[in-house]
């Protein structure tokens, strides 16, 4: 843990996966709008530490913790300490995913398992965990970090868009059943953005993702995020049950 200040002078965000990529780019997008941030991430001790450092930068509190998001006993876990060390979890953005693209003839039992397991049951371990204390408190918001796959399919990604299709569905769900308790619940779908997810991709599919795109580029983190800083915030408080692509107009 980092940072100064004592618990509830800031409001708190949780970030799964928070430590790469997207969620990285979240976290660093709401401390600059005044959160303290707790973050989870699987294995990336360095990675973490890294960015554990640019929020105390930032002067916001930074709890950082190895949380695999598939084992629901660490997520409350970490919900507990979190709530325990800096106040309530007023915001809650799941961006922890993984992808094993391959076609479906291909594909592995354990490439289903994992990519649902962390995907999908990642995502409702944490709003699982999250939701009940911004019931009592009759205040919340919940930001999925879906993808377009999940919106158009995508060949390569069976397990990937149904895990993304999932939580589409179960973001908007949520929404119906939380709505009259002071709770929003919105989901980001990116399309194409410059991560190492996917850095793997050979270059000639990142050009012809891109220029299959309005804006004829691929996305970048930051952009993610600020949709998600908006969705998460009371800017955006006659919004929920939404999904809005950040895709470049693909
Ligand atoms: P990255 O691979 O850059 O980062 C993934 C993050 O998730 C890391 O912090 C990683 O931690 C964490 N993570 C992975 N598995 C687990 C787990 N089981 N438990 C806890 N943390 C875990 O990915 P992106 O930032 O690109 O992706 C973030 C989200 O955005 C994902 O849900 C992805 O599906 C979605 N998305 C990404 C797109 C893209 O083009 N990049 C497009 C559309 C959606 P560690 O480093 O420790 O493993």
């Amino acid at each position: 843990m980092s940072g100064g200040g004592k618990a509830g002078d800031r409001p708190v965000v949780l970030v799964s996966g928070g430590s790469r990529g997207i969620g990285r780019a979240v976290a660093l997008r709401l401390a600059q709008d005044g959160y303290d941030v707790s973050f989870c991430f699987r294995g990336d001790e360095q990675a973490a530490a890294t960015l554990e450092k640019e929020l105390d930068g930032l002067g916001a509190r930074a709890l950082a913790r190895r949380v695999d998001v598939t084992d629901a006993q660490s997520v409350r876990d970490w919900v507990e300490a979190t709530e325990r060390d800096f106040g309530p979890v007023a915001v809650a953005v799941t961006s922890a995913g993984i992808t094993r693209d391959k076609p479906l003839l291909m594909m592995a039992d354990s490439d289903w398992h994992e990519v649902l397991d962390t995907n999908l049951d990642g995502v409702y371990h944490v709003c699982r965990a999250v939701v009940f204390p911004m019931m009592k408190r009759r205040a919340g918001s919940i930001v999925t970090v879906a993808s377009v796959s999940g919106l158009y399919g995508n060949a390569g990604q069976t397990n990937y868009a149904a895990s993304k299709a999932g939580i589409i569905a179960f973001s908007r769900s949520l929404a119906k059943e939380v709505g009259r308790r002071g709770i929003r619940v919105n989901a980001v779908a990116p399309g194409l953005i410059d991560t190492d997810m996917s850095a793997v991709l050979d270059e000639q599919v990142r050009t012809q993702v891109a220029e299959r795109t309005a804006l004829g580029r691929t996305g970048l983190p930051a952009e993610v995020a600020e949709v998600a800083a908006f969705l998460a915030s009371d800017r955006a408080s006659y919004v929920t049950g939404a999904v809005l692509p950040v895709d470049g107009g693909l």
